[in-house]
């Protein structure tokens, strides 16, 4: 299927937004439009599973974990509660009731070894799979002997070879692929998913589907569902070919639940004109597989400022960090991070919300963080800290609540107007008039 040809738009346009309002994965059913949590280390992940406990967030109610973050998070709570089991005490209670409603990917954010921010992660713990380790202790010590530009150089190679390797050597790829479906499954991950590197030509491509075929056998073998995962480089847009490969894959695909994620996508750029164009192509090219096969599930990880479009055009679960900001925490210069506007879809500064509600009196918001947050000025930074991811997922449950009431309603200009009132405006286009 070419994602040019005006005769699979034009199919598109009878209904082009009708779909299932559930996902049905094994045990556990979400309702559609779902917003997941990407938590970032332990602090992240106990906040969510207090949020969870604490307030009714129907549509929040999925958590994504990277792969090498399970060691710190999940991985100790699920041997707690097995230790609780046991004795038959009650400690680790909150965390299986939530666990039990809760749908939980552990992604194994194999970008990371290409971008290197967490290759640390990599090698401290003992869980990850070892052909990462290795790799990773292996930059660790070229990066020590080299200089930066011969250390670029190499990584680079160092890179494509491991891949290589990976896809043309049986035994390294089943390896790579079991032990990561090993840890995944330890994690309690409802849906496994393969790792992959990051795709942004044929080649990296060829061994994206391969490792997802391996993912699939071996996860049958298991009784685990498996998914469809692919970690797509943003300049994968302009390449108009392989975004055709991308879309037939999925076409012919018959995974109940495809992944995509876009590395560090950001459409409001003004110059991104024609990725503009291309998502919205695809996005349309994903409404009309859906069509077809209903069943299907759609899942966009680390959205960032495509998640509110992306969930109304084609996809089933959108995510993104905690606060909704890729960068959130790396500068980690100040105590108090930004505060999600939901009006403008943006993010402000914490001097410009203190401001506002110097003006004003209250944060422009309804939800129970924003009601009782009068005095900004004497809130510490754990309580901000905590205060301002909660308050970013009940916008995101507000979100979905609306984007689902559109798509019910078949009145998709709501969802439309939302993005055309606020300073994302750029993104209208990616959802078409109906
Ligand atoms: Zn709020």
């Amino acid at each position: 299927m070419s994602s040019r040809n005006p005769l699979t738009i034009m199919e598109t346009q009878r209904d082009r937004y009708a779909r299932e309002t559930q996902l049905r994965l094994d045990s556990l059913t979400v309702s559609t439009p779902q917003f997941g949590v990407l938590t970032r280390g332990r602090d992240e992940f106990e906040l969510f599973i207090r949020m969870r406990k604490n307030f009714q967030l129907d549509r929040v109610s999925a958590c994504i974990i990277r792969l090498f973050d399970v060691a710190s998070t999940i991985l100790p709570r699920i041997r707690e509660e097995q230790q609780t089991t046991i004795n038959g005490g009650v400690f680790g209670e909150d965390f299986r009731s939530v666990r039990k409603s809760t749908l939980i990917l552990v992604d194994p954010a194999t970008e990371y070894l290409f971008y290197e921010s967490n290759l640390s992660k990599f090698t401290s713990s003992a869980v990850i799979p070892e052909p990462f380790r290795e790799y990773a202790r292996r930059c660790e010590s070229k990066k020590k002997s080299q200089s930066s530009d011969e250390y670029l150089k190499w990584k680079d190679a160092n890179h494509r070879m491991f891949w290589g390797e990976t896809y043309n050597d049986p035994k390294k790829r089943i390896q790579v692929v079991g032990e990561t479906l090993d840890l995944e499954l330890r994690s309690g991950a409802n849906v496994t998913m393969a790792p992959v590197p990051i795709k942004n030509s044929s080649t990296s491509f060829g061994i994206s589907t391969k490792m997802n075929e391996v993912m699939r056998e071996l996860s049958r073998d298991k009784a685990a569902q498996s998914s469809t995962y692919f970690l797509i480089h943003k300049s994968a847009l302009n390449d108009e070919r392989l975004m055709d490969e991308i879309t037939s894959y999925i076409e012919k695909d018959d995974a109940r639940l495809t992944i995509l994620k876009f590395k560090q996508l950001d459409l409001t750029e003004s110059a991104r004109v024609s990725e503009r164009e291309a998502y919205r192509e695809f996005l349309l090219n994903l409404a009309l597989i859906r069509q077809k096969k209903p069943s299907r599930g759609f899942t966009l990880l680390e959205g960032e400022n495509q998640t509110f479009p992306s969930a109304t055009v084609a996809f089933d679960l959108v995510s993104t960090s905690f606060t909704g900001q890729d960068g959130d925490g790396s500068g980690g210069r100040t105590p108090y991070g930004k505060w999600y506007d939901p009006k403008e879809m943006t993010q402000r500064d914490f001097q410009q919300v203190q401001r506002i509600v110097r003006t004003t009196g209250i944060l422009p918001h309804g939800c129970p963080f924003c009601r009782s947050a009068s005095n900004l000025s004497s809130i510490t930074p754990q309580e901000w800290y905590a205060g301002r991811r909660i308050h970013y997922c009940h916008c995101m449950q507000e979100f979905m609540e609306m984007i689902a009431r559109a798509i019910k309603e078949r009145n998709v200009e709501l969802a439309r107007e939302k993005i055309v009132n606020s300073s994302m405006s750029v993104l209208k286009t990616l959802i078409p008039r109906a």
